[in-house]
């Protein structure tokens, strides 16, 4: 009798003690989180002087090994079919481009992964579908984006860049002003490039608010947390990696990572797997506000994050 009331007991103190390790997790997580650094060692969204970047590719190779990551990917934007000052200019400029990155790639093998990849735009009937571009090279894996917004008439709105008057500009012109129906479209869009093109890689997941800064329209209310919410659903049911991008917070343009925090909290209680980049355009910002980014995951309740090795998009433990 005696001995059974030990084991009990025992067996109690165990449970109680799991149960409570359990319940602390998170809290945990965020404690060490906080007092290290490095928390995220691999950049997968980078831009060189082949598109809108500043740099040689090694250059970018030699400040990440700097900044102690573990892979570097490179995404240049892919060739679109219209005057642009933002993309790889041609099939000629995006052969060079792959070639230099495959040598990297050997190059640097043993010391940092490198990969080769793209950050194509979509803009329905414009742009040429991803497959043309993975028929066509060895890529280790696509960001699908959405950079300009197609109107009725088909005209685009340029919704990314530093100038808040070029949004507004835009915004007026194709848009009539209205909010409503510009992000409905942003978002449509993005619904259809996820569907038909199926990139490992959402890029700059809210990027349409970058310019918002509340002044056009309350990220909270209704209307657009059901788009928000849409549009989740359907990256879910499609598949796809949400980046955490870090850009628009270190370039000071935007109030928050993108997505906000709101939605990386939808998000989580939608089981949405996540990786973080900087979308570097200069080797200086290759891990910029990385560890910021893992630390809001954590507190937001994701304990795995996603890594590109090996051919294959996978999850290892966050923090
Ligand atoms: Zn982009
Ligand atoms: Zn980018």
């Amino acid at each position: 009798m005696i001995i059974f009331k030990i084991w009990v007991g025992e067996r109690l103190v165990v449970a109680l003690l799991f149960l409570l390790i359990t319940a602390c997790l998170p809290e945990l997580l965020i404690i060490i989180a906080t007092n290290f650094n490095n928390l995220f060692k691999h950049n997968f969204h980078t831009h060189t002087a082949y598109c809108d970047g500043t740099s040689s590719p090694e250059d970018y190779v030699r400040a990440a090994m700097q900044a102690g990551l573990e892979s570097i990917g490179f995404s240049g934007h892919a060739p679109v079919p219209f005057e642009n000052h933002f993309a790889i200019p041609d099939i000629n400029s995006l052969q060079a481009y792959t070639i230099e990155i495959q040598e990297l790639k050997r190059k640097y093998k043993g010391k940092i992964n490198v990969f080769l990849a793209l950050e194509t735009d979509y803009i329905p009937g414009i742009t040429l579908d991803n497959k043309r571009f993975t028929e066509n090279f060895e890529l280790d894996y696509i960001i699908g984006s959405v950079h300009f917004v197609k109107n009725e008439n088909g005209d685009l709105w340029f919704i990314d860049g530093p100038d808040r008057s070029v949004w507004q500009y835009g915004l007026t012109k194709y848009f009539n002003g209205n909010i409503h129906e510009a992000v409905s479209a942003y978002y449509r869009q993005i619904n259809m490039m996820v569907e038909t093109q199926r990139p490992e890689v959402i890029g700059h997941f809210d990027k349409i608010t970058m310019h918002n800064h509340g002044d056009y329209f309350g990220e909270e209310e209704p209307w657009y947390s059901r788009l928000v919410k849409e549009t989740l659903e359907i990256v879910k049911d499609n598949g796809g990696i949400v980046e955490v991008n870090t850009r628009g917070l270190y370039k000071k343009r935007s109030d928050s990572l993108f997505p906000g925090q709101k939605i990386l909290e939808e998000m989580k209680t939608m089981d949405i797997p996540v990786t973080i980049s900087s979308d570097a355009h200069k080797p200086e910002e290759v891990s910029l506000l990385f560890d910021e980014a893992a630390k809001t995951l954590i507190e937001t309740g994701y304990l795995e994050i996603y890594i590109y090795n090996e051919g294959e998009w996978k999850s290892i433990p966050l923090a």
